[in-house]
């Protein structure tokens, strides 16, 4: 069938198999192109690994170290007229490409906070790998129902007090003002048990007590700070709360001396998760126009193959004096945030061309599923029926 990008709101309910091949391809190929460090993983397990920050952690570990890699996806495949999730698609692609280059790459598809799937991982990872030495935790998820099936659903609120501050309508093309109110001390809690660090370290004490993590492993789950005016959004907000949560947890895991927790501090970039938080669309649009005039700006996959080249597998890994990677150097640096902050100052709708770049955010956004990928016809007769290698439907 001919597949069309469907917006809904913050998502888009089609995904483009041949899109998102060529978008993983190009992920690939640009690590491949990149200086690789001397150390790395060889045998990683990614949580979250078929979109954002996840997929392209993925990518990176495969491609810089030849590592072999198991994935925990949550994804749909396609049934009837509807096509699958693009983190379907995704995989189906890493896989192949994978697969022709030589690399070991399978993936579980089920609900990475379920004692069933990360059973069913650890089964996998014993019979096919023995261990690993790498766990990159890169789940971003509106809910979690625990084992006694209390469904937890997570905010982004602020915390005490309601903040008002602008944000962008992406559908009108409008600045406009936007009051987010505070989240209930519930609501918190929940977000906490949803996007904080207790599935994280049930994942590591899980693999460590079924003898499936090597002795030097190292696990690096994602984080984010941002300058003042996303704070009351995100770093004091309901999410931030979870972060902090995600925070001690790292400290946790690693004072149980068997695997070394990281926290990376990754940058602004519009993710299908981050497209739902009120005011940081805005935020994003703005920075990525002063990055990209400045030369410094970095998608996900650059991001990533910096991540474990440069700071995780360096000859020693380079941290702040919180033991975190800071991923997010070049967003945060002095004169990239005057400039933010100075647009953000003026930005209104009658100069949303001049002071973002909406063409970028919308073109990344699209990408997300597939559309507007360089040598793809969208005009073609597609199959959406593709298949994940290692996943028997
Ligand atoms: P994303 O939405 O692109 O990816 C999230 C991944 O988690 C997807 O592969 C999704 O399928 C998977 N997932 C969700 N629920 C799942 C479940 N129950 N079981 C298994 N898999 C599940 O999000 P992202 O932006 O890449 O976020 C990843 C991490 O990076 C999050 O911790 C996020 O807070 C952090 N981060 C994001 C940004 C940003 O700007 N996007 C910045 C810094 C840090």
């Amino acid at each position: 069938m001919i597949i069309k990008p469907k917006v809904r709101g913050f998502i888009c309910t089609t995904a483009h198999p041949e899109g998102c091949k060529a978008l993983v391809r190009s992920q690939i190929e640009y690590v491949k192109a990149q200086k690789h460090s001397a150390k790395g993983p060889k045998k990683v397990l990614v949580i979250g690994a078929s979109m954002g920050y996840g997929l392209a952690s993925r990518i990176s570990a495969a491609y810089s170290y030849g590592a072999a890699t198991v994935g925990v996806i949550f994804d749909r495949a396609a049934s009837g007229s509807r096509t699958a999730t693009s983190g379907w698609y995704n995989t189906a692609a890493f896989e192949q490409i994978a697969s022709e280059d030589g690399l070991y790459a399978k993936t579980i598809n089920g609900d990475a906070y379920s004692k069933e799937i990360k059973d069913k991982t650890i089964e996998l990872i014993k019979k096919d790998l023995g261990k690993v030495d790498c766990i990159v935790y890169s789940l971003a998820a509106p809910r979690r129902t625990t084992a006694d099936g209390t469904v937890y659903t997570s905010v982004l609120k602020t915390v005490g007090d309601s903040y008002t501050n602008k944000t962008i309508n992406l559908k009108d093309k409008t600045v406009s003002d936007i009051t987010v109110e505070p989240a209930s001390e519930e609501e918190i809690a929940a977000t906490v048990k949803v996007m904080g660090g207790e599935d994280w370290k049930d994942w590591i004490d899980a693999l460590v007590e079924a003898g499936a993590v090597e002795d030097d492993a190292v696990t690096v789950a994602y984080s984010y700070i941002g300058p003042d005016i996303t704070h009351p959004m995100y770093a004091d907000g309901s999410i931030g709360k979870a972060k902090d949560h995600l925070f001690a947890t790292a400290k946790e895991i690693t004072a149980q001396g068997r695997v070394k927790a990281y926290i990376s501090v990754n940058k602004a970039l519009v993710t299908q998760s981050s497209a739902a938080i009120p005011i940081v669309p805005l935020y994003i649009s703005i920075l990525y126009k002063v990055m990209k005039e400045k030369g410094v700006h970095e998608g996900c996959i650059e991001q990533m193959c910096r991540m474990f080249n440069e700071k995780l597998y360096a000859d020693v890994p380079v941290t702040d004096s919180e033991c975190r990677i800071r991923m997010d150097d070049l967003e945060m640096g002095e004169e990239i945030q005057s400039e933010v902050h100075k647009l953000w100052t003026e930005i209104a709708t009658d100069n949303l061309s001049t002071h973002a770049d909406l063409e970028g955010y919308n073109e990344d956004f699209y990408k997300l599923f597939g559309f507007g990928a360089e040598g793809v016809d969208y005009e073609a007769d597609t199959d959406q029926g593709t298949k994940i290698p290692s996943i028997e439907e």
